[in-house]
């Protein structure tokens, strides 16, 4: 198939597009085109990635854009294909499984790939209809732009529109569109995928080719007797950790964490069940379906790991030695503890190491998550109101989270003895800066997609905003950043999308 031309019933976005994923060959993917979307209509636009892409943001007003994200019109330019991956999903192979319901239009010339999410069915689909209902698209959209908000690495989301088209799940819910958007979306899965069907050569071209777009240093790499494909492993399995330990410091829960949603980037993909705690609990189980709790939030850092494990194993045609894979693979066990003490230090206002007689910040951090899980705090509120104290308001609004004051007065003295050398308006700008006020929790994406099935969606606009710029004060948007209401608990968000 050739490149979706410059002809009048195509539309020209005024991007040029490389797709280099295309240039693998059709073992890794079939052409085809999206399948039209009755009637749509917008339900939200980021016009911050409109303008980082470089699309004018008179699109965003257009009939015709609304149209092409749809999948009712070719975008000129674009080589609309599905891919294949496999994966283990809950624990087990689940064999193939592929894009069932994204359609990659292409890569941009500023190297971010554009994928139609929910735009029809696919020879991957399987049993699948092809499509995504409304709610988990609003859901995939807000949380894709709010960890980008958070600084956190993550696919980004362009728009979503929705349409009357009934889909059917537990109920006839309506289907909707996602425009994803990432540097690319390779997954562990795509590797799995080759080397379980013992594809060697596939293999080694896909990784050729992760390596040249995006991890070219691994070429040069002297570790692992030069050999670049262990480098990779390293390299992924040093990305992977750190988004973990910000997933963990911000108190992100994912859900699904199958190797088929494990991006080659370190990215976070593939928004399903996720949940933002509300209480701290290590324990949480955001996904209903996860009946085993494999997925529980404190388990996501070696879940990770077992993930890079199965990558390994896919990588050891090319990596040759299993010895090489498992030292590269070691560096998750070094990288991520490191990666999260950063993160919590910097959650704690900490800019400079401990004096000689100060606790130390390992015995703090354990303590105070011990501490918010015993006593059920507000993960979000309690970060937040203690970076306000730390800016001289006084300790109050912290103490009133806890039951067990006694406890938390004495975790206070230590944390004031150890912050006590550093300027306070240093520690609280640092504080600001890195425990957001605003998170995508459960309920204010309940209150958004309810009103969205009414088409308003004014809700969907208004979180954008305040998740766009989550460390912003906000004026007059308190209530978005308040304790869930107590019908938060009961909502349930399971696989179904
Ligand atoms: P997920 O749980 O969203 O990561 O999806 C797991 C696999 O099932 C992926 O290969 C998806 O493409 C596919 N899939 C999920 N939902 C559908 C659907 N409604 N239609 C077709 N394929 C789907
Ligand atoms: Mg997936």
């Amino acid at each position: 198939m050739t490149t979706a031309p410059h002809c009048p019933g195509n539309l020209d976005l005024g991007l040029s597009w490389h797709n280099s994923f295309v240039q693998l060959g059709e073992d890794f993917y079939i052409h085809l085109s999206p399948q039209p979307l009755p009637a749509p209509y917008w339900v939200g636009q980021s016009r911050l990635l409109a303008r980082e892409l470089g699309l004018h943001p008179s699109w965003l007003a257009s009939p015709e854009l609304l149209q092409a994200v749809s999948g009712n019109r070719p975008i000129a330019g674009t080589q609309p294909l599905a891919s294949v991956y496999s994966g283990h999903q809950f624990g087990q192979w689940a064999g193939q499984l592929g894009d069932g319901r994204a359609i990659l239009l292409g890569e941009t010339s500023s190297g971010m790939e554009l994928q139609l999410k929910g735009a029809g069915r696919t020879p991957y689909s399987r049993m699948g209809d092809g499509r995504a209902v409304l709610r988990s698209s609003i859901r995939e959209f807000l949380c894709s732009e709010a960890m980008q908000g958070l600084g956190i690495p993550t696919s980004r989301a362009l728009c979503v529109t929705g349409s009357d088209l009934a889909v059917r799940r537990e109920t006839i819910e309506t289907a909707a569109v996602v425009t994803r958007v990432a540097p690319s979306f390779v997954r562990f899965g795509h590797f799995e995928h080759f080397s379980y069907n013992g594809q060697p050569a596939q293999l080694k071209a896909l990784a050729d080719y992760v390596i040249d777009r995006f991890y070219p240093e691994c070429r040069s790499s002297d570790k692992f007797d030069r050999n670049p494909y262990a480098a990779l492993l390293e390299a992924v399995s040093e990305r992977t950790a750190k988004m973990v330990a910000q997933w963990q410091a911000v108190g992100f829960c994912h859900g699904v964490m199958n190797t088929d949603n494990m991006s080659m980037l370190g990215l976070t993909i593939d928004y399903g069940p996720f949940q933002f705690l509300d209480a701290f609990n290590p324990d949480h189980i955001c996904n209903h379906s996860d009946t085993e709790d494999r997925y529980a939030f404190n388990k996501q850092p070696n879940i990770a790991y077992w993930n890079l494990f199965c990558l390994g194993q896919a990588l050891l045609p090319l990596i040759g030695e299993q010895q090489l894979a498992i030292a590269a693979l070691q560096s998750y066990k070094t990288v991520f503890p490191a990666a999260f003490d950063k993160q919590m230090r910097a959650k704690l206002g900490f800019t400079e190491p401990p004096s000689g007689t100060a606790p130390t910040d390992r015995a703090l951090i354990d303590d105070i998550l011990q501490l918010l899980a015993r006593n059920r705090v507000d993960y979000t509120l309690f970060w937040r109101r203690l970076s306000h104290s730390s800016a001289g308001t006084d300790t109050a609004l912290v103490r009133d989270l806890f039951l067990d004051r006694p406890a938390l007065d004495a975790w206070l003295l230590r944390y004031a003895e150890r912050l006590a050398p550093t300027p306070r308006p240093r520690v609280a700008d640092l504080m600001l800066k890195t425990n957001p006020k605003f998170v995508l929790r459960n309920h204010l994406g309940e209150l958004a997609i309810k009103a969205a099935k009414l088409k308003d969606f004014s809700e969907v606009n208004t979180l954008l905003t305040l998740l766009e710029s989550p460390f912003e004060e906000h004026p007059g948007f308190e209530a978005y950043a308040d304790f869930p209401p107590a019908w938060a608990s009961s909502i349930e968000i399971s696989c179904s999308s």
